[in-house]
C-alpha cells in the first residue's frame, strides 16, 4: 500500500487519501458517505477539487449520506476554505465533506470530513469515524425515508466573507497586479474572481479546471512555480501567488519574481497580527522556522507550539483564543474568518499588506530575520526507544511531537513519523553552518539512541 498518511489505519493526518479507484474507491466512499451521516445525522454539504475522480467520489458520498436518511447539499466543485465557510456559516448544515487530495500528485484523491463549526474533524473525531466505518453500523432507514439532495454555491458567501474581513477600499485603490498559478485546481472557481472584485488587474496561469493537472504538480513549492516566477517579471506584478488543488494554501512571489519562503511568510503575517493588536497569542506547529518566534516576541506577543498537522493548529488557536496561526507551508490561518487553512484569503490579506504599509512585497519580507533550515531523514524502527533516549539526553526539550531542543541562535527537532519507519530531522539557525553542526549533533544522538549504546 502506498496510501498516503496512514500505517494500516484508514484515517491519516488529513483524512482518507488514496490513488483514485485503487486505494480509495467509490465503495469506501459511499461508506465513507454512510459513516458521517450516522455520526453526524442532519444535513451535509458535499464539494470537491477538480480531480479527474473527485465527481465518481462525491457521488458516492452523497448516495452514502442520502442512504442512512440525511440530506446533502451538492456544492460542486470548491476550495475546502470555501466548503468549511459555507458549514460555518449554515446553521442548518451539520457537517461537510470534501472530496480532495489537496497537494498530492493527480492519481490521488481524498476525503475529508468537516465538523459544523467549520472546522477539520480532529484525530479523535477520525478515529470514532474509522470505528464507525469499519464496524458498518450505519443508520438503516425505510424507503421513505432516504434522504434528498440539493444543490448550492459556497463561492459567493465565500468571497463575500473574505471581502469583509480585509480594507477593500485601501486595496482598490492600490492599482495592484496580481498574477495568479490556479495550477488547474479549485482556486480556478475563486482567487481570480476575488483579485477582480478588489480591483486588481488579474493576470492568470493555469486557470481553467482541469483534473489532468496538465501544467504542473499541485504543492506550489518553488519548483513547481516556474512559470509564474516568469509571469510575475514579464507583467510587472506586484505579487504572484500559487495555490495548491484544494486551494488552503497560498505561496508568493515578490515584484521581482523571486519565490518568498512559506515559513517567511508565516512570520510577516505573524508579525503583523501581533502588531495590529498589540500583542495576542500565536499557534504553529513545532517544525516551524525560528524567524515567527523572533517577530512575534519582539511585537511583544507569545507563540503556542502545537504537534504537525492543521486541525491540531486550529483546534489549539480555539482552545487558546489566538490571534493568527498557521504552517510553514503556505497553510495560513485567520481566526476572525475562520478556524481553517485559507489560500484565498492569504491573498487578500497579503494585497492589504502591502496596500496599508504603501511598500513593496520584497521590502517587507527583508524585516523577516533570516534562518537556514536544513531537514534529514533517518531510519528508525523503534519509536518509542528514540522518544525515551531523547527525554534522557534533552529533559527541557519541548516534546509536543518529537522534541524540539532550543540552542543558541537556533533548534533542532527530532520527530519520529506515525506512518513511516522513519524520524525527521530539523535543524535551523542563523548561518548555514550552524545549522549543518545541529543537524549533525541532531542525526548523531537519534542513531546513538536507536543503536542502544
Ligand atoms: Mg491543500
Amino acid at each position: 500500500m502506498s496510501r498516503i498518511g496512514g500505517a494500516g489505519e484508514l484515517f491519516g493526518t488529513n483524512g482518507v487519501r488514496g490513488i483514485a479507484n485503487e486505494e480509495l474507491t467509490a465503495e469506501m466512499a459511499l461508506n465513507l458517505g454512510r459513516t458521517i451521516a450516522t455520526l453526524k445525522p442532519g444535513t451535509i454539504a458535499v464539494a470537491s477539487d477538480t480531480r479527474i475522480s473527485s465527481q465518481m467520489l462525491k457521488s458516492a458520498v452523497i448516495s452514502g449520506i442520502t442512504s442512512v436518511g440525511s440530506d446533502a447539499i451538492d456544492l460542486g466543485f470548491a476550495p475546502t476554505p470555501a466548503l468549511q465557510y459555507y458549514v460555518k456559516m449554515k446553521d442548518s448544515v451539520n457537517a461537510g465533506v470534501i472530496v480532495t487530495a489537496s497537494h498530492n500528485p493527480r492519481e490521488y484523491n481524498g476525503i475529508k470530513f468537516v465538523s459544523s463549526d467549520g472546522t477539520e474533524f480532529t484525530r479523535e473525531m477520525d478515529e470514532e469515524s474509522e470505528r464507525v466505518y469499519k464496524s458498518k453500523n450505519f443508520r438503516s432507514v425505510k424507503w421513505n425515508e432516504v434522504g434528498m439532495v440539493f444543490y448550492d454555491d459556497c463561492i459567493r458567501v465565500y468571497l463575500d466573507g473574505i471581502k469583509k474581513c480585509v480594507n477593500v477600499e485601501k486595496i482598490g485603490k492600490s492599482d495592484f497586479t496580481v498574477a495568479v498559478d490556479c495550477g488547474n485546481g479549485a482556486s480556478c472557481y475563486t482567487t481570480p474572481q476575488l483579485l477582480k472584485e478588489l480591483e486588481c488587474k488579474v493576470i492568470s496561469l493555469n486557470a481553467h479546471p482541469d483534473g489532468r493537472f496538465p501544467q504542473r504538480e499541485p504543492e506550489p513549492v518553488e519548483e513547481n512555480v516556474t512559470l509564474l516566477k516568469e509571469l510575475v517579471k514579464l507583467s510587472s506584478a506586484d505579487l504572484g501567488v500559487a495555490h495548491d488543488g484544494d486551494a488552503d494554501r497560498a505561496t508568493f512571489i515578490d515584484e521581482n519574481g523571486k519565490f518568498i519562503s512559506e515559513d517567511v511568510m508565516l512570520a510577516l503575517m505573524a508579525k503583523r497580527y501581533v502588531e495590529k493588536h498589540g500583542g495576542g497569542i500565536v499557534v504553529t506547529p513545532v517544525s516551524s522556522s525560528r524567524r515567527v518566534e523572533d517577530v512575534v516576541k519582539k511585537a511583544g506577543g507569545e507563540v503556542i507550539y502545537t504537534a504537525v498537522g492543521s486541525p491540531v493548529v486550529a483546534q489549539v488557536m480555539k482552545e487558546k483564543k489566538a490571534i493568527f496561526g498557521g504552517e510553514g507551508n503556505g497553510g495560513l490561518i485567520f481566526p476572525e474568518f475562520q478556524l481553517a487553512r485559507d489560500g484565498a484569503m492569504s491573498v487578500a490579506k497579503v494585497l492589504e499588506l502591502i496596500a496599508e504599509e504603501e511598500r513593496p512585497i520584497s521590502k517587507l519580507v527583508k524585516e523577516i530575520p533570516e534562518y537556514h533550515m536544513i531537514k534529514k531523514k533517518i531510519s528508525c524502527k523503534n519509536k518509542l526507544k528514540l522518544l525515551e533516549g531523547l527525554k534522557k539526553e534533552f529533559p527541557d526539550a519541548n516534546f509536543t511531537d518529537g522534541a524540539r531542543v532550543e540552542f543558541e541562535g537556533g533548534w533542532i527537532l527530532v520527530r519520529p513519523s506515525g506512518t513511516e519507519p522513519i524520524a525527521r530531522i530539523f535543524a535551523e539557525a542563523k548561518s548555514k553552518k550552524r545549522a549543518e553542526q545541529l543537524l549533525q549533533i541532531g542525526v548523531e544522538t537519534a542513531e546513538r539512541i536507536l543503536s542502544g549504546e
